[in-house]
């Protein structure tokens, strides 16, 4: 499987890293061992002093698809999740500086915790979906996906343009403003509506 991740998708994001708004949707990959699943801590790694949250709503594709037409693209998933995109954002503005590609940045292990799904079914409106995260108790970033640059329907015809995507491949869907720093000790929890779908530590 593949982690894609979509960049700058949410305006307010976008103008707290005074990054241009997109004409089309950003994406980049991650590898399948960046996957943090279960709960399990996240290891601060060391080639980093600046470690940054984004929490972000993410998809999962149940079937093979390429060149997904906009319309039929909700047909290529059933399950909505939450994760968190960790980025070494020291590495990555020295990445963006020099106008090289962001993966030291973005596709180190334990860089993508995901936690556990939900059948879309449950969503009324798949475009209005509040979701947050909290660390120690305290709310950092709340999104709702009408804010949404690009709809998930819009980012799977876009994507799957230039890569087929599988089954099981997850792709983050962009996160709001309030991104930050985590410390060691650390606890995050990430909501969609009312459920805690994660729960962990930075160790
Ligand atoms: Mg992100």
């Amino acid at each position: 499987m593949k982690i894609i991740c979509i960049g700058r998708n949410y305006a307010e994001h976008a103008k707290e890293l005074n990054s241009e708004i997109p004409q089309e949707p950003v994406f980049f990959l991650k590898p399948d061992t960046a996957l943090l699943k279960d709960n399990k801590p996240f290891y601060y790694p060391d080639f980093s002093k600046e470690i940054h949250h984004e929490v972000e709503l993410v998809i999962k594709i149940n079937k093979p698809g390429k060149n997904i037409q906009p319309q039929f693209a909700n047909r290529y998933y059933d399950e909505i999740g939450i994760g968190i995109d960790f980025t070494a954002r020291d590495i990555q503005a020295e990445c963006k500086k020099k106008g090289l590609p962001w993966e030291k940045a973005k596709a180190f292990d334990g860089s993508a915790s995901i936690g556990k799904f939900l059948d879309k079914k449950q969503f009324a409106e798949e475009k209005n979906i509040n979701f947050e995260l909290m660390i120690n108790g305290n709310i950092v970033q709340k999104g709702n996906t009408k804010n949404l640059l690009f709809s998930f329907d819009a980012i799977l015809a876009h994507v799957s343009r230039f890569i087929t995507l599988k089954t099981g491949d997850l792709i983050y869907t962009g996160t709001p403003e309030g991104v930050g720093p985590v410390k060691i000790g650390d606890r995050l929890e990430a909501y969609i509506e009312n459920q805690k779908l994660l729960d962990f530590e930075i160790y």
